[in-house]
């Protein structure tokens, strides 16, 4: 689950990561409200999850009321690469010295912890790695012998960070990797991290990505999924306890078991086709469950075929292929969809699944052929 940036920095302050005061603003009066509390300047940002809100006017200053308000109207509202500003972060405007970079991530392939450091902040790192790689100073971290307080006092040196920053950045690492890690994060990202002219170190952004399999150990992640940024699929699929990921091409994907649904998405793929979703139903094919999932998959005006691949071992074929006569008789389907059948009992359930077959349900042996199908259903011009 990724954070918005007030979010992450309510979750940095928990660890004791400096960051200025500031409140959430929905409406211009909150924003002036607040900005009065706080004391001018103040800054108006646009609380949206995605990079560079800066560029995009999305991030304002303001040394009055007027100002703020003014700001407030032209953001709320506001759309930055397709996400639509519904609330703002109105923090104290902090004066900048200097701005720097520091991220913690997985290393997957390392199965390490990743500290990146740069004195190269307030530009997308991307871009540094790109432009200068040896700006960026970088330290694997062996997860059972954790971060030292001598790592990071070298890290930051390495990094180049100047000299006065150096006390505050050392510390604020330490408290990121506790963040990072007690936290239960995947990510945690500040750009930039500031050294103001009076010498102190502190977040002016936070990205922030927890690890959704640690939700069972925080209650408390609860609430800050209440206002998570999902599309409109995501929060259906969610409500419906459905395992769903909406991606963005036109085949429409239903199968049981993680595994089949990601070999489904690729076959989809070689085929030539582009998978519009990945949505795996789990053991139990009933009928509820196969409406909701079909439910899921024709609110995405994007699908232009569904592909439905069961392979049936405690899920029998027969409850399958009842599943699918039952919910095609619930969700108004105007997509043609191909249903590939095999495993336990599969030759019964292809001959239920016949007793609807037509245009648009047609019965596949293999998976290849199912995939070949629903691709060319879907008549997308490529
Ligand atoms: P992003 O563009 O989405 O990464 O948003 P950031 O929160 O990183 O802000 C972008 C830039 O706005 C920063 O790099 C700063 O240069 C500037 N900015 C943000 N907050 C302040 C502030 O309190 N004071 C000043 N002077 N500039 C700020
Ligand atoms: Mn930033």
């Amino acid at each position: 689950m990724d954070l918005f940036e007030y979010q992450g920095k309510q979750y940095f302050a928990r660890y004791g990561i400096p960051v200025s005061p500031g409140d959430v603003a929905l409406t211009p009066d909150e924003v002036v409200a607040t900005a009065d509390r706080l004391g001018y300047p103040v800054v108006v940002k646009a609380q949206v999850q995605v990079g560079g809100r800066g560029k995009a006017g999305g991030i304002k200053l303001a040394g009055d009321a007027a100002q703020a308000r003014a700001h407030a109207e032209a953001i709320i509202g506001m759309d930055i690469k397709g996400h639509k500003v519904k609330r703002v972060w109105v923090e104290h405007a902090s004066d900048i010295a200097r701005e720097y970079y520091a991220s913690f991530t997985l290393d997957r392939g390392a199965k390490k912890h990743l500290a990146m450091v740069s004195a190269k902040g307030g530009v997308e790192i991307e871009q540094v790695a790109e432009e200068d790689p040896s700006a960026i100073a970088r330290l694997h971290i062996d997860p059972f012998e954790g971060f030292s307080p001598e790592q990071a006092r070298r890290l930051v040196e390495e990094a180049g960070l100047d000299e006065e920053a150096r006390a505050g950045a050392t510390d604020v690492l330490l408290k990121l990797y506790r963040c990072f890690v007690e936290g239960d994060a995947d990510l945690v990202e500040v750009n930039p991290l500031v050294l103001t002219p009076d010498g102190r170190v502190h977040a002016l952004d936070a990205k922030v990505t927890l690890d959704d399999n640690a939700a069972f150990r925080h209650p408390e992640w609860e609430e800050l999924a209440g206002v998570a940024e999902m599309d409109d699929r995501e929060r259906l699929a969610r409500k419906l306890g459905l395992q769903y990921v909406g991606l963005d091409g036109y085949v429409g994907v239903i199968a049981n078991g993680a595994g089949l649904a990601m070999s489904t998405c690729d076959v989809v793929n070689q085929v030539g086709g582009s998978p519009a979703n990945f949505l795996d139903i789990g053991g139990g094919a009933s009928a509820e469950v196969m409406a909701n999932a079909l439910e899921v998959i024709t609110s995405d005006p994007n699908v232009r075929s569904i592909l439905v691949n069961i392979f049936g071992g405690i899920t029998r074929g027969e409850e399958v292929a009842n599943g699918i006569v039952t919910a095609l008789a619930r969700v108004d389907i105007t997509v043609p969809m191909v249903v590939r059948l095999d495993g336990t009992n599969a030759e019964q359930g292809r001959q239920i699944l016949s007793t609807v077959e037509g245009e648009k349900l047609v019965s596949a042996a293999s998976m290849m052929e199912a995939a070949r199908t629903a691709v060319e259903l879907a008549g997308v011009q490529r």
